[in-house]
Protein backbone atom coordinates (compact mmCIF):
# COMPACT_ATOMS: atom_id res chain seq x y z
CA UNK A 1 0.00 0.00 0.00
CA UNK A 2 1.37 3.45 -0.57
CA UNK A 3 2.47 6.14 1.84
CA UNK A 4 -0.30 8.29 2.79
CA UNK A 5 1.06 12.15 2.93
CA UNK A 6 -1.20 14.90 4.06
CA UNK A 7 2.47 17.19 4.88
CA UNK A 8 4.16 18.88 2.38
CA UNK A 9 7.00 20.97 2.32
CA UNK A 10 8.72 22.92 -1.04
CA UNK A 11 11.78 24.23 -0.65
CA UNK A 12 12.15 27.38 -2.83
CA UNK A 13 15.72 28.18 -3.12
CA UNK A 14 16.51 31.63 -4.31
CA UNK A 15 16.92 34.89 -2.55
CA UNK A 16 17.56 38.39 -3.93
CA UNK A 17 20.39 38.74 -2.09
CA UNK A 18 22.28 36.47 0.58
CA UNK A 19 22.21 37.29 4.32
CA UNK A 20 25.45 36.54 6.70
CA UNK A 21 23.73 34.36 8.90
CA UNK A 22 22.20 32.26 6.86
CA UNK A 23 22.49 27.81 5.86
CA UNK A 24 19.87 27.21 4.20
CA UNK A 25 19.86 26.14 0.88
CA UNK A 26 20.02 29.36 -1.82
CA UNK A 27 21.25 31.08 -4.41
CA UNK A 28 21.04 34.55 -5.90
CA UNK A 29 17.90 35.04 -8.13
CA UNK A 30 18.69 33.57 -11.82
CA UNK A 31 15.90 33.30 -14.55
CA UNK A 32 17.49 29.99 -16.20
CA UNK A 33 18.52 28.31 -13.06
CA UNK A 34 14.53 29.11 -11.68
CA UNK A 35 13.15 27.55 -14.81
CA UNK A 36 15.40 24.47 -14.16
CA UNK A 37 13.85 24.41 -10.68
CA UNK A 38 10.46 24.27 -11.93
CA UNK A 39 10.75 21.42 -14.30
CA UNK A 40 12.84 19.59 -11.46
CA UNK A 41 10.13 19.90 -9.11
CA UNK A 42 7.52 19.13 -11.49
CA UNK A 43 9.15 15.77 -12.03
CA UNK A 44 9.61 15.49 -8.14
CA UNK A 45 5.94 15.76 -7.74
CA UNK A 46 5.26 13.18 -10.81
CA UNK A 47 7.19 10.81 -9.30
CA UNK A 48 6.20 11.13 -5.60
CA UNK A 49 2.30 10.74 -7.11
CA UNK A 50 3.23 7.32 -8.25
CA UNK A 51 5.12 6.53 -4.80
CA UNK A 52 2.62 7.60 -2.21
CA UNK A 53 -0.67 8.44 -1.89
CA UNK A 54 -0.49 12.45 -1.53
CA UNK A 55 -3.64 13.80 0.24
CA UNK A 56 -1.90 17.81 1.04
CA UNK A 57 -3.56 19.17 4.15
CA UNK A 58 -1.41 21.14 5.25
CA UNK A 59 1.73 22.50 2.44
CA UNK A 60 4.31 24.68 3.64
CA UNK A 61 6.37 26.73 0.82
CA UNK A 62 9.73 27.98 2.25
CA UNK A 63 13.09 28.72 0.95
CA UNK A 64 15.30 30.77 0.09
CA UNK A 65 12.35 32.97 -0.62
CA UNK A 66 9.34 31.75 -2.41
CA UNK A 67 8.02 35.04 -3.29
CA UNK A 68 11.21 36.47 -5.02
CA UNK A 69 10.22 34.70 -8.08
CA UNK A 70 8.35 36.67 -10.87
CA UNK A 71 4.85 36.20 -11.30
CA UNK A 72 5.02 34.50 -14.48
CA UNK A 73 7.41 31.94 -12.90
CA UNK A 74 5.37 31.78 -9.47
CA UNK A 75 1.62 31.24 -12.03
CA UNK A 76 3.99 28.26 -13.19
CA UNK A 77 4.89 27.07 -9.54
CA UNK A 78 1.41 27.05 -8.56
CA UNK A 79 0.04 25.33 -11.31
CA UNK A 80 2.34 22.21 -10.54
CA UNK A 81 0.03 20.45 -7.93
CA UNK A 82 -3.47 21.30 -6.30
CA UNK A 83 -1.44 22.81 -3.35
CA UNK A 84 -4.61 25.25 -3.13
CA UNK A 85 -7.00 22.34 -2.30
CA UNK A 86 -5.13 22.15 1.57
CA UNK A 87 -6.40 23.19 4.52
CA UNK A 88 -3.44 25.35 5.41
CA UNK A 89 -1.16 26.64 3.07
CA UNK A 90 1.89 28.48 3.76
CA UNK A 91 4.21 31.02 1.96
CA UNK A 92 7.32 32.33 3.53
CA UNK A 93 7.94 35.97 1.76
CA UNK A 94 10.65 38.88 2.15
CA UNK A 95 8.95 42.09 3.10
CA UNK A 96 10.84 43.91 0.67
CA UNK A 97 9.28 43.30 -3.32
CA UNK A 98 6.24 41.87 -1.56
CA UNK A 99 3.66 44.36 -2.55
CA UNK A 100 -0.68 44.15 -4.01
CA UNK A 101 0.30 42.19 -7.22
CA UNK A 102 2.08 38.76 -5.54
CA UNK A 103 -0.42 39.00 -2.08
CA UNK A 104 -3.05 38.84 -5.00
CA UNK A 105 -1.72 36.21 -6.94
CA UNK A 106 -0.75 34.11 -3.54
CA UNK A 107 -4.24 34.75 -2.51
CA UNK A 108 -6.07 33.98 -5.99
CA UNK A 109 -4.25 30.62 -6.03
CA UNK A 110 -5.60 29.55 -2.20
CA UNK A 111 -2.72 30.75 0.29
CA UNK A 112 -4.03 30.80 3.82
CA UNK A 113 -1.07 32.50 5.41
CA UNK A 114 2.00 34.30 4.79
CA UNK A 115 4.74 33.86 7.05
CA UNK A 116 6.87 37.25 6.42
CA UNK A 117 10.92 37.71 7.32
CA UNK A 118 10.70 40.66 9.41
CA UNK A 119 13.52 39.83 11.96
CA UNK A 120 14.05 43.61 13.12
CA UNK A 121 12.60 46.82 12.77
CA UNK A 122 15.59 49.14 14.38
CA UNK A 123 17.67 50.36 11.56
CA UNK A 124 20.90 48.83 12.64
CA UNK A 125 19.98 45.42 13.11
CA UNK A 126 18.59 45.22 9.90
CA UNK A 127 21.91 46.59 8.81
CA UNK A 128 23.47 43.78 10.47
CA UNK A 129 21.71 41.34 10.30
CA UNK A 130 22.11 42.36 6.05
CA UNK A 131 18.61 42.78 5.39
CA UNK A 132 17.27 45.35 2.61
CA UNK A 133 13.92 45.92 3.81
CA UNK A 134 12.72 48.76 6.00
CA UNK A 135 10.14 49.59 8.73
CA UNK A 136 8.25 50.78 5.89
CA UNK A 137 8.21 48.26 3.85
CA UNK A 138 7.37 45.93 6.48
CA UNK A 139 4.38 47.64 7.53
CA UNK A 140 3.29 48.26 3.42
CA UNK A 141 3.98 43.95 3.25
CA UNK A 142 1.75 43.03 6.04
CA UNK A 143 -0.95 45.99 4.30
CA UNK A 144 -0.50 44.01 0.91
CA UNK A 145 -1.39 40.63 2.41
CA UNK A 146 -4.19 41.91 4.49
CA UNK A 147 -5.93 43.85 1.42
CA UNK A 148 -5.28 40.63 -1.13
CA UNK A 149 -6.91 38.76 1.90
CA UNK A 150 -4.36 36.17 3.15
CA UNK A 151 -6.24 35.29 6.26
CA UNK A 152 -3.42 34.65 8.35
CA UNK A 153 -0.27 36.79 8.85
CA UNK A 154 3.37 35.25 11.21
CA UNK A 155 6.12 37.71 11.48
CA UNK A 156 9.29 35.92 11.56
CA UNK A 157 11.72 38.12 14.70
CA UNK A 158 15.42 37.35 15.14
CA UNK A 159 16.96 38.25 18.65
CA UNK A 160 20.56 37.91 20.27
CA UNK A 161 21.71 40.84 18.28
CA UNK A 162 24.69 42.75 19.21
CA UNK A 163 23.40 46.03 21.25
CA UNK A 164 20.07 44.69 21.77
CA UNK A 165 19.15 44.18 25.59
CA UNK A 166 16.24 43.84 26.81
CA UNK A 167 15.00 47.66 26.30
CA UNK A 168 15.35 46.89 22.60
CA UNK A 169 14.06 43.78 22.11
CA UNK A 170 11.30 44.79 24.15
CA UNK A 171 10.48 47.44 21.44
CA UNK A 172 11.14 45.31 18.60
CA UNK A 173 8.20 42.56 19.97
CA UNK A 174 5.71 45.89 20.44
CA UNK A 175 6.10 46.92 16.87
CA UNK A 176 5.44 43.08 15.46
CA UNK A 177 2.34 43.06 17.89
CA UNK A 178 1.41 46.51 16.90
CA UNK A 179 0.37 45.00 13.40
CA UNK A 180 -1.55 42.81 15.13
CA UNK A 181 -0.56 39.36 13.56
CA UNK A 182 -1.88 36.18 14.16
CA UNK A 183 1.40 34.48 14.92
CA UNK A 184 4.82 35.38 15.85
CA UNK A 185 7.76 33.19 15.40
CA UNK A 186 11.08 34.31 17.21
CA UNK A 187 14.54 32.82 17.09
CA UNK A 188 17.49 33.47 18.90
CA UNK A 189 20.43 33.86 16.11
CA UNK A 190 22.53 30.97 16.12
CA UNK A 191 25.86 31.32 14.07
CA UNK A 192 25.97 28.10 11.63
CA UNK A 193 29.23 26.49 10.59
CA UNK A 194 30.34 28.16 7.15
CA UNK A 195 28.30 31.03 7.30
CA UNK A 196 29.77 34.64 7.18
CA UNK A 197 28.34 35.02 10.98
CA UNK A 198 30.16 31.88 12.16
CA UNK A 199 33.79 33.47 10.06
CA UNK A 200 32.93 37.13 11.91
CA UNK A 201 33.11 35.02 15.53
CA UNK A 202 36.20 33.20 14.17
CA UNK A 203 37.78 36.45 13.54
CA UNK A 204 36.47 37.64 16.75
CA UNK A 205 34.48 40.64 15.37
CA UNK A 206 31.24 39.39 17.38
CA UNK A 207 30.75 36.93 20.03
CA UNK A 208 27.31 35.35 21.13
CA UNK A 209 26.01 36.49 24.65
CA UNK A 210 24.14 33.14 25.85
CA UNK A 211 23.16 35.23 29.13
CA UNK A 212 21.76 38.05 27.23
CA UNK A 213 19.47 35.48 24.69
CA UNK A 214 18.23 33.83 28.05
CA UNK A 215 16.74 36.99 29.38
CA UNK A 216 15.35 37.91 25.93
CA UNK A 217 13.78 34.35 25.72
CA UNK A 218 12.09 34.47 29.15
CA UNK A 219 10.98 38.59 27.95
CA UNK A 220 9.51 37.28 24.82
CA UNK A 221 7.39 34.95 26.23
CA UNK A 222 6.21 37.14 28.74
CA UNK A 223 5.02 40.20 26.43
CA UNK A 224 3.70 37.28 24.24
CA UNK A 225 1.58 36.07 26.65
CA UNK A 226 0.65 39.10 28.24
CA UNK A 227 -0.48 40.23 24.14
CA UNK A 228 -2.54 37.22 23.62
CA UNK A 229 -0.41 35.04 21.99
CA UNK A 230 0.44 31.38 23.55
CA UNK A 231 4.09 29.96 23.12
CA UNK A 232 2.82 26.54 22.02
CA UNK A 233 6.67 25.75 21.10
CA UNK A 234 10.08 27.36 22.15
CA UNK A 235 10.21 29.77 18.97
CA UNK A 236 6.79 29.83 17.78
CA UNK A 237 3.37 31.91 19.63
CA UNK A 238 0.02 31.99 18.49
CA UNK A 239 -3.06 33.88 18.48
CA UNK A 240 -5.80 31.24 20.17
CA UNK A 241 -6.38 28.77 17.06
CA UNK A 242 -3.77 30.65 14.87
CA UNK A 243 -0.88 27.73 15.41
CA UNK A 244 0.92 26.82 12.10
CA UNK A 245 -1.07 22.88 11.72
CA UNK A 246 1.89 22.15 9.71
CA UNK A 247 4.67 22.77 12.21
CA UNK A 248 2.59 20.40 14.88
CA UNK A 249 2.04 17.80 12.40
CA UNK A 250 5.69 17.58 12.37
CA UNK A 251 6.12 17.91 16.20
CA UNK A 252 3.96 14.93 16.41
CA UNK A 253 5.58 12.68 14.79
CA UNK A 254 3.71 12.69 11.56
CA UNK A 255 5.43 11.77 8.36
CA UNK A 256 6.11 14.75 5.55
CA UNK A 257 7.36 14.93 2.42
CA UNK A 258 9.86 17.92 1.25
CA UNK A 259 10.16 18.76 -2.43
CA UNK A 260 13.43 20.98 -3.40
CA UNK A 261 16.69 21.09 -3.21
CA UNK A 262 17.96 20.07 0.38
CA UNK A 263 14.58 19.03 1.02
CA UNK A 264 14.25 16.53 4.02
CA UNK A 265 11.48 14.01 4.42
CA UNK A 266 10.21 11.33 6.56
CA UNK A 267 7.88 8.60 5.23
CA UNK A 268 7.15 5.15 6.82
CA UNK A 269 10.49 5.14 8.99
CA UNK A 270 12.78 6.45 6.66
CA UNK A 271 14.07 10.03 6.27
CA UNK A 272 16.04 11.58 3.13
CA UNK A 273 17.63 14.52 2.38
CA UNK A 274 17.59 15.65 -1.31
CA UNK A 275 20.47 16.87 -2.51
CA UNK A 276 21.09 20.61 -1.55
CA UNK A 277 22.34 22.28 -4.79
CA UNK A 278 19.50 23.14 -7.30
CA UNK A 279 21.44 22.03 -10.74
CA UNK A 280 22.03 18.39 -9.22
CA UNK A 281 18.52 18.01 -7.94
CA UNK A 282 16.74 19.57 -11.29
CA UNK A 283 19.09 17.17 -13.41
CA UNK A 284 18.59 14.17 -11.03
CA UNK A 285 14.99 14.88 -10.70
CA UNK A 286 14.58 15.15 -14.43
CA UNK A 287 16.83 11.77 -14.93
CA UNK A 288 14.39 9.82 -12.59
CA UNK A 289 13.52 8.61 -10.52
CA UNK A 290 13.63 11.18 -7.73
CA UNK A 291 15.99 13.58 -7.22
CA UNK A 292 19.41 12.36 -5.93
CA UNK A 293 19.69 12.27 -2.23
CA UNK A 294 22.82 13.24 0.29
CA UNK A 295 21.24 11.22 3.31
CA UNK A 296 19.30 8.67 3.56
CA UNK A 297 18.33 6.22 7.12
CA UNK A 298 16.18 3.76 8.03
CA UNK A 299 15.04 5.22 11.95
CA UNK A 300 15.05 3.16 14.50
CA UNK A 301 12.62 3.11 17.88
CA UNK A 302 15.45 4.66 19.51
CA UNK A 303 15.61 7.35 17.67
CA UNK A 304 12.31 7.77 17.34
CA UNK A 305 11.83 8.07 20.90
CA UNK A 306 14.61 10.24 21.64
CA UNK A 307 12.93 12.94 19.05
CA UNK A 308 9.55 12.64 20.15
CA UNK A 309 10.77 13.13 23.87
CA UNK A 310 13.10 16.36 22.38
CA UNK A 311 10.48 17.44 19.51
CA UNK A 312 7.82 17.35 22.86
CA UNK A 313 9.77 19.14 25.20
CA UNK A 314 10.05 22.19 22.85
CA UNK A 315 5.89 22.41 22.73
CA UNK A 316 2.98 22.89 25.10
CA UNK A 317 1.16 19.80 24.45
CA UNK A 318 4.46 18.49 26.52
CA UNK A 319 4.69 14.53 26.39
CA UNK A 320 2.39 11.85 27.72
CA UNK A 321 3.82 10.53 31.11
CA UNK A 322 3.28 6.88 30.44
CA UNK A 323 6.16 7.71 27.57
CA UNK A 324 8.41 8.96 30.12
CA UNK A 325 8.27 5.85 32.57
CA UNK A 326 11.42 4.76 34.37
CA UNK A 327 12.15 8.53 34.90
CA UNK A 328 10.48 9.63 37.63
CA UNK A 329 12.65 10.57 40.30
CA UNK A 330 14.15 12.89 37.04
CA UNK A 331 10.95 14.64 36.96
CA UNK A 332 9.94 15.13 40.42
CA UNK A 333 13.21 16.67 40.29
CA UNK A 334 12.38 19.14 36.80
CA UNK A 335 9.61 19.87 38.77
CA UNK A 336 11.29 21.17 42.33
CA UNK A 337 13.80 22.99 39.83
CA UNK A 338 10.89 25.06 37.99
CA UNK A 339 11.57 23.44 34.85
CA UNK A 340 8.61 21.62 34.47
CA UNK A 341 5.28 20.61 35.93
CA UNK A 342 2.61 18.02 35.32
CA UNK A 343 -0.68 18.32 34.04
CA UNK A 344 -3.59 15.67 33.34
CA UNK A 345 -0.65 12.77 32.79
CA UNK A 346 1.08 15.11 30.90
CA UNK A 347 4.76 16.46 31.56
CA UNK A 348 5.46 20.14 30.38
CA UNK A 349 8.62 22.51 30.29
CA UNK A 350 7.85 25.70 31.98
CA UNK A 351 9.55 28.87 30.05
CA UNK A 352 12.25 28.44 32.43
CA UNK A 353 12.50 24.91 31.22
CA UNK A 354 12.17 25.39 27.78
CA UNK A 355 15.63 27.23 28.07
CA UNK A 356 17.01 24.16 28.55
CA UNK A 357 15.01 22.21 26.42
CA UNK A 358 18.11 20.17 25.17
CA UNK A 359 19.59 19.00 28.60
CA UNK A 360 16.25 18.58 29.83
CA UNK A 361 15.73 15.56 27.44
CA UNK A 362 19.14 14.16 27.59
CA UNK A 363 18.13 13.43 31.68
CA UNK A 364 14.72 11.91 29.94
CA UNK A 365 16.50 9.77 27.01
S1 LIG B 1 16.38 35.92 2.71
FE1 LIG B 1 16.09 34.20 4.12
S2 LIG B 1 16.67 32.37 2.95
FE2 LIG B 1 17.43 34.15 1.79
S3 LIG B 1 19.55 34.37 2.48
FE3 LIG B 1 18.32 35.71 3.78
S4 LIG B 1 17.79 34.43 5.58
FE4 LIG B 1 18.51 33.04 3.95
Amino acid sequence: MKPRIENLYVHIPFCTHLCPYCDFPKERLAGNRMREFLRGLQAEWHWAQREMDLRPRRVFFGGGTPTALSPTLLRELFSIAPWGKSEEWTVEANPDGFGITKASLLAEAGVTRISLGVQAFRPADLKWLGRRHTRISIQSAVQAARAAGIPKINLDLIYGLPQQGPAEWQSTLEEACALEPDHISAYALTPEDGTELAAMIERGEWHPDPENEAVLFLLTNRILESRGFTAYEISNFARPGQECRHHQAIWSGEDYLGFGPGAVSTVSGRRWRNHPDTRRYAESALAGPHPQRVEEELRGEKERRTEKILLGLRTNAGLEETTLSGHEDSLIELERKGWGRRLDGRFLLTARGRLRADEVAAILT
